[in-house]
């Protein structure tokens, strides 16, 4: 396996699907931030391949709007962003075709790190994978870095992973799951296992439950034919909830590298037990005239799911009896993404029922306003005799770390940085995919086959109410989305 960490001294950057909605929006915004904060090499290249007939002057106009309308980073002024463009270069490829091929080798250099960023439909990634090895502008030093979605299903999967392993090994493939380049998933795995406190309390023993949730304000809008075909469970679940859940449930690796920390995430998803039909809840969204899911998909009657939440136990020592509850959903109340610990509340309280207080509880958000927050139990202060009360101990990463401290990196920022370096850590290995598909599929073959039909819940809300009694009949709550 090709898994190595090399300088970062340059780098052929070549975005397939340079021209598409990703690129403009994450990608070059991602590459501009580093650019911006001087950490791009000064030879380093980036290549825009598509179709579309334009010249090098056009595309770079093109992504001097795109950062104008999606980078926090562009007021630093037209010098900057001028500066950045002169990395900028474009090839017309078609990638089904014959046409651009040689004349993208020919931009390629001898001796760099290239990687190639395929940013188009998953169709084309055989025959963008094909074309490079076979035309030689990839080498055994190259990268690919692969977009969601991996698959529809296991079957799928499988197959994208035999074609992409006819023309590169595992450790040149880089499967993004954009989640995992968020600092505070970074951070989930520094606070787990670089202190003492956590890791002892890290179980069943302690946990009372996990509750992990992605919660959207926004509808399928524009995306609807797209995500029609996909749902909650495919778009959100089988990827970013999954991996979330891995990271938290799984063991200590040995080392923090890739392999070390990928077999465990592996074990957790082969761990998880089948989730029986009634625990697990769909939902469909509706809204004001217009504003249902299914005035945007494509079948007035379709039944796909803008909403999941579900009960999931990992059937191993450390976590047998500590469910984990999933959602994920779109129009929610607000744009919420988090991960909260509850843990058991203390044996005995010596201060007497009356007292107050309650379980602590460890928050992480991964937006908004990235960072932890750690609920403890206190002294209401003031003379009233013992009373207690719950206080955050808030660890907000921009306040905490102060002005001077470095930017929290953008997700793909940081990513692509990896694809760069050679680290493979925050990256789906094939295995992982599989399995995550191999537990996803019998749910929604279920769905399928039982016509289940999703629960509607109105735009706005927490969804629907099946999700609250999912809980309910267990004597818990979901924690407020809140932002
Ligand atoms: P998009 O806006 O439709 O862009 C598609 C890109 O592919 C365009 O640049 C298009 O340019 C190019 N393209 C299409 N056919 C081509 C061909 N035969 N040869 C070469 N280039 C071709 O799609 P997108 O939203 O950027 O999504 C790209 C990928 O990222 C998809 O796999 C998607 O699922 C995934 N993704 C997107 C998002 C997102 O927020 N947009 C998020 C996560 C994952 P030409 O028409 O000029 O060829």
């Amino acid at each position: 396996m090709v898994s190595r960490v090399i300088p970062v001294d340059t780098f052929d950057l070549v975005i397939f699907g340079g021209t598409g909605d990703l690129a403009r929006r994450k990608i070059l915004p991602g590459l501009f931030r580093r650019f911006a904060a001087g950490q791009m090499p000064e030879a380093a290249q980036v290549i825009g391949a598509a179709r579309s007939d334009m010249d090098v002057t056009e595309y770079r106009s093109m992504i001097r709007d795109a950062l104008k309308e999606f980078s926090d980073k562009a007021e630093q002024g037209d010098d900057v962003i001028d500066g950045f463009l002169e990395h900028i270069d474009y090839a017309q490829v078609d990638a089904q075709g014959d046409d651009g091929w040689d004349a993208l080798r020919e931009k390629l250099r001898d001796g760099v790190v290239r990687a190639f960023y395929f940013s188009v439909a998953p169709f084309l990634f055989g025959d963008i994978a094909e074309r490079l090895k076979t035309r030689g502008l990839s080498d055994d030093q190259s990268r690919i870095v692969v977009e969601k979605p991996f698959g529809r299903d296991l079957e799928t999967a499988r197959s994208l992973n035999r074609t992409l392993a006819t023309f590169f090994d595992e450790g040149q493939i880089y499967r993004i799951d954009h989640y995992l380049g968020k600092e505070t998933v970074q951070n989930l795995m520094a606070v787990r296992f670089g202190n003492i406190l956590f890791e002892p309390l890290w179980n069943s023993q302690f946990i009372d439950h996990v509750q992990i949730t992605v919660a959207e304000t926004v509808g399928v809008g524009g995306r609807g034919s797209y995500y029609d075909k996909s749902g909650a469970m495919r778009d959100m679940v089988q990827n970013h909830l999954m991996q979330l859940l891995c990271l938290i449930a799984m063991e200590p690796p040995a080392r923090f590298e890739p392999d070390a920390v990928r077999d465990e995430k592996l074990k957790v998803i082969r761990a998880l037990e089948p989730v029986a039909p009634n625990e697990v809840v769909r939902g469909q969204y509706e809204g004001a005239e217009g504003e249902n899911y299914v005035d945007h998909a494509e079948d007035p009657r379709s039944t796909t799911e803008s909403f999941v939440a579900m009960k999931v136990q990992v059937a191993n020592w450390r976590w047998q009896g500590t469910p984990f509850y999933l959602r994920t959903g779109k129009k929610l109340r607000s744009r919420v993404s988090e991960i909260v610990v509850r843990f058991r509340e203390p044996p005995h309280s010596i201060f007497g029922k009356d007292a107050g207080g309650r379980a602590n509880e460890l928050a992480i958000r991964l937006q908004p306003d990235e960072g932890m927050d750690l609920r403890v139990t206190i002294k209401e202060p003031g003379p009233g005799g013992m009373r207690l009360v719950d206080v955050p101990l808030d660890m907000t990463f921009a306040e905490a770390l102060g002005p001077d401290a470095e930017e929290v990196p953008d997700a793909y920022e940081r990513l692509i940085m990896d694809v760069i370096r050679g680290n493979q850590t925050l990256f789906m290995r094939g295995d992982e995919v599989e399995a995550a598909w191999a537990w996803t599929d019998p749910i929604i073959a279920n769905w399928e086959e039982a016509k289940v039909r999703p629960a509607k819940y109105d735009s706005g809300t927490s969804g629907p109410e099946a999700s609250l009694e999912l809980l309910h009949r267990d004597g818990r709550r979901w924690r407020d989305i809140r932002t």
